[in-house]
């Protein structure tokens, strides 16, 4: 019979991570004899609600078992998770969803609604209800809605692969330790099939993260193949317990689906909204730029926040006028709400016509002004004239039509990078590559 278990919201911020309990359930399992119909799937959630963990990730693991061997494999995973979560994190809400035989279409649209929106639990416990499986709540069991998601997740439509490496238990929380060179030679030789390994800006890489989790290094690609290419030529200084290739909708950007007028938008969902820039770009303290956009519904405050780095430049030289498609997040803070910057593209450009001081009609110096209403003398050689006036110059914007993304390094987990245009992909169910993970 074919089982799926999903997994969700075990990890803290002191700690954790749900993709290497998984990891090493997938050691056990297979030691059991079951056999894997996908690689685990790591499904990257809305990333705008306010009670996510860390990355907001759920796992789902799906897999052929003997009927009779279903009680094992049920309580393997949930040891697991009692033993390995958590728990003492007042924000970890650990869950764990069972579901056997294929995925009704009622999940894959729950899960769709969780990576783009907002959804109740309520919402979660009835479909669970409703398709007979089996699922344990810790806490406060906001962890269901994630592991019912992942349950539901990538059935279909485009995704990618990340190979996770995980360090030895005694190393984590010190600084991780890999040979940059091997990464940026890594880079270089598979650049067309991985993604977002080091930051073309700083040069700064980017596979490692920083945080107490158990995560040494995560390469993200386009295949298993590619991603195993590169486990193979990053260079580790410290031992790696164990690794294993993830499929996920990591840059895809399977939560930026709709677009809506600014009336519509909702706190905490992500949103696309095209309208016209009505107030120019501020920058304000700590370094975010903000300006207004206003479409026939209503206005907005859109923001490219300090971590942005070029991509405020940009934003910078947006002027009244400049008709845009905003991507990003929503936030409220009291009744005010501002869509933080994802993406944006700039669809049309107002033109930028400046005021400036005539030319001196006997030598074409530069003239300046008398004072209000005294005409103008020039600089060079000093001729006076009462009757010249400014006048109006289309003034070179310095910003092209287009598509502007944040540098890698600010990029979210399911942002899609710009060498992801253009790689989309369906999901065709077939014979797993060898080998997908490893102690
Ligand atoms: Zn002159």
């Amino acid at each position: 019979m074919l089982l799926h278990i999903g997994l969700d919201d075990t990890d803290s911020p002191e700690g954790g991570c749900t993709t290497y309990i998984v990891a090493r359930l997938v050691e056990e399992l297979e030691a059991l004899g079951v056999m894997f119909a996908d690689y685990p799937n790591l499904l990257r959630l809305n990333p705008n609600v306010p009670w996510k963990t860390r990355g907001n990730g759920a796992v789902c693991l799906r897999m052929e078992v003997e009927p009779a061997m279903e009680g094992v494999v049920r309580k393997m995973v949930v040891d697991a998770v009692e033993g390995q979560a958590e728990f003492q994190c007042e924000n970890t809400n650990p869950g764990v969803v069972f579901h056997t035989g294929e995925i009704p279409d009622s999940l894959m649209d729950f899960s769709d609604r969780v990576v783009q929106g907002v959804v109740t639990l309520e919402e979660a416990l009835r479909l669970i209800n409703d398709a007979g499986g089996h699922a344990i709540g810790y806490k406060n069991m906001r962890g269901l809605i994630g592991a019912l998601a992942a349950v539901g997740g990538l059935q279909r439509g485009d995704h990618t692969f990340e190979v996770l490496t995980y360090r030895s238990p005694e190393n984590c929380g010190s600084p991780r330790m890999l040979d940059e060179g091997s990464v940026r030679a890594m880079d270089a030789a598979l650049c067309d099939a991985t993604f977002n390994n080091v930051d073309p800006e700083s040069g700064r890489v980017l596979i490692a993260p920083h945080g107490p989790d158990p995560v040494l290094y995560g390469v993200r690609g386009e295949t298993p193949e590619a991603v195993y290419r590169a486990y193979e030529m990053v260079k580790p200084l410290e031992p790696v317990e164990r690794w294993a290739i993830f499929r996920s909708n990591q840059g895809t950007d399977a939560h930026l689906r709709y677009r809506s007028n600014v009336d519509e938008i909702e706190a905490y969902s992500p949103a696309i909204v095209s309208g016209e820039v009505t107030e120019a770009p501020r920058t304000i303290k700590g370094g975010h730029v903000i300006f207004g956009l206003s479409d026939e519904t209503g206005r907005i405050d859109c923001a490219a926040y300090e971590p942005t780095g070029s991509f405020r430049e940009v934003v910078r030289k947006l002027i009244p006028g400049d008709a845009v498609r905003a991507y990003g997040g929503v936030r409220e803070e009291g009744s005010r709400r501002t869509l933080n910057l994802e993406k944006m593209e700039v669809l049309k450009l107002a033109e930028d016509v400046q005021l400036v001081n005539p030319a001196c009609p006997e030598c074409s110096g530069t003239m300046e002004s008398m004072g209000r209403g005294k005409g103008y003398r020039c600089r060079r050689c000093g001729h006076r004239d009462s009757n010249l006036e400014k006048h109006p110059v289309v003034v070179d914007r310095g910003l092209e039509v287009g598509l502007y993304i944040p540098p890698a390094k600010a990029q979210r987990h399911l942002t899609k990078p710009l060498s992801r245009y253009g790689m989309e992909k369906e999901y065709m169910h077939g014979e797993l590559f060898q080998p997908w993970h490893g102690a």
